[in-house]
C-alpha cells in the first residue's frame, strides 16, 4: 500500500498492489468522497484483490492493483491533482499501471501523462484505446447469455426482463444492448442526467434506484457500486440470474452459497466485468479491437463451464471461479521457481 498525500495539489490517494505473480499490477483509479481514510483503505484493498482475480481469470499477464483518490469528483479535480498522482505512479517504475474508473475519466489522465507513462485507457487522441464502458458491457452481455443458456437452454434475451442498476459508462451500454436484443429493460440511476439519457435515447421509463434491485426479473445487472447483494437484500431478490459490471457485488463471498440455495444463478463479477481490463491490457501489444472482442467473447465459454461445474459439485459459482484463478496463479508461481536468466 502506498499512501500519496500532496499538500500543494490537495491529492489524497492510496495505491494498493495486491499481487504481481502474473505481471505488473493493473487497475483503475476510483475517486470518491470517502467518509474516512479507513473506508478508502477497505475499498482499495478489496478492489485490488478483485483485479488480481479478474486478470487471472481472463488469461491476462497482469497482476492486481487499484488506486483510490479521496475527494469529490464534481469539485476536487484539477490538473495539479492528476499530475501529482502521475508522479507517484511514476515512482513505482512500472510495477503498477492505472486509468479511469468510477469518478474518473480517460481525459483526467491526460494530465497524469505529463508525469508518467504507466497509464492505460487514455483517449484515442493520446494513443490509448479510449473508454472501456462498451467493452465491459459486451463482456456483461456474454455473462448474461451464458447464464440464460445455462438456466433456460436458450441464450436469447427476447422477451426477458432485465433490471439494470446504474446507467453510467457501462450500465448505459448494457441497457442499450439488452433493448436491441429484444429484452424489456427496467433501469434506474440516482443521477437524473443518466436517467434522462436512457429515457430519451432508449425509451426506457426509469424506476426507483432503491427498488430496482428487488424488482421481479430474469436478469439483475448491477452496474453501479458494490455490495448490492448483502444480508438485507439477499432474501428479497426476485431475479433468476445476477450478471453485471459492478465490482464486489457480494458483501462477502459466503453470500454466494445463499444465492445458490435460493436458486439464483450468479455470474461472478470479476469474470463478467473483465471486458474493460481485456481492452486496456491489449494496449501492451498495440490495441487491436478484433483481438479484444474475440477475447471478451470467451467470457461466455468460461462462465458456462463454471456454471456446469458448480452444479455438478453442488458448490457456488464463486467457489469454482476462485479455484480456477488460484490454480492459474499457483501454476505461474511454481514455474517462476525455474531460474530463466
Ligand atoms: P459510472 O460512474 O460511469 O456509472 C455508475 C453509475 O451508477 C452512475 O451513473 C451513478 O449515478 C450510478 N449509481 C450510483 N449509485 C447508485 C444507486 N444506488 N442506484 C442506482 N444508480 C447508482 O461507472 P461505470 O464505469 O459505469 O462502472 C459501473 C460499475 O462497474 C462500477 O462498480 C465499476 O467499478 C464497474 N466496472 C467498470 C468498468 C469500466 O470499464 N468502466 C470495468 C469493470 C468494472
Amino acid at each position: 500500500m502506498i499512501f500519496n498525500y500532496d499538500r500543494a495539489s490537495g491529492l489524497k490517494a492510496i495505491i494498493a498492489i495486491h499481487d504481481t505473480t502474473l505481471g505488473p499490477a493493473l487497475g483503475g483509479c476510483r475517486m470518491l468522497p470517502y467518509a474516512s481514510e479507513e473506508a478508502a483503505l477497505t475499498d482499495v484493498l478489496r478492489l485490488s484483490e478483485g483485479m488480481t482475480y479478474k486478470a487471472a481469470a481472463a488469461g491476462l499477464d497482469f497482476g492486481g492493483g487499484k488506486t483510490v483518490v479521496i475527494g469529490d469528483p464534481a469539485q476536487d479535480k484539477s490538473e495539479g491533482l492528476f499530475r501529482a498522482l502521475g508522479r507517484f505512479i511514476q515512482t513505482l517504475n512500472g510495477r503498477y499501471r492505472t486509468g479511469e474508473d468510477v469518478g474518473t475519466t480517460a481525459e483526467d489522465f491526460v494530465h497524469s501523462l505529463k508525469e508518467t507513462r504507466y497509464l492505460v485507457g487514455l483517449p484515442k487522441a493520446f494513443g490509448g484505446s479510449g473508454d472501456t464502458g462498451d467493452n465491459t458491457a459486451l463482456g456483461v452481455m456474454q455473462a448474461i447469455h451464458a447464464a440464460l443458456m445455462h438456466r433456460y437452454g436458450n441464450a436469447s434475451l427476447k422477451g426477458r426482463r432485465v433490471a439494470v442498476q446504474g446507467l453510467g459508462k457501462v450500465g448505459y451500454h448494457v441497457a442499450r444492448r439488452a433493448v436491441e436484443e429484444g429484452a424489456t429493460v427496467i433501469a434506474a440511476d440516482i443521477n437524473p442526467h443518466a436517467v434522462g439519457r436512457v429515457a430519451s435515447e432508449l425509451g426506457i421509463e426509469p424506476t426507483d434506484p432503491w427498488a430496482v434491485v428487488e424488482t421481479p426479473c430474469d436478469v439483475l445487472a448491477p452496474c453501479a457500486l458494490g455490495n448490492v447483494v448483502n444480508r438485507n437484500t439477499v432474501d428479497r431478490l426476485q431475479c433468476e440470474i445476477i450478471a453485471g459490471s459492478a465490482n464486489n457485488q457480494l458483501e462477502d463471498d459466503a453470500l454466494a452459497d445463499r444465492l445458490r440455495e435460493r436458486g439464483i444463478l450468479y455470474a461472478p463479477d470479476f469474470i463478467a466485468n473483465a471486458g474493460g481490463l481485456i481492452q486496456v491490457a491489449d494496449e501492451v501489444y498495440g490495441y487491436n479491437p478484433d483481438r479484444v472482442h474475440h477475447q471478451i467473447e470467451m467470457i461466455y465459454d468460461l462462465l458456462l463451464a463454471i456454471f456446469r461445474e458448480a452444479d455438478d459439485r453442488d458448490v457456488s459459482t464463486t467457489t469454482v471461479a476462485l479455484e480456477h484463478v488460484k490454480k492459474r496463479l499457483e501454476m505461474v508461481h511454481a514455474i517462476h521457481r525455474i531460474r530463466a536468466e
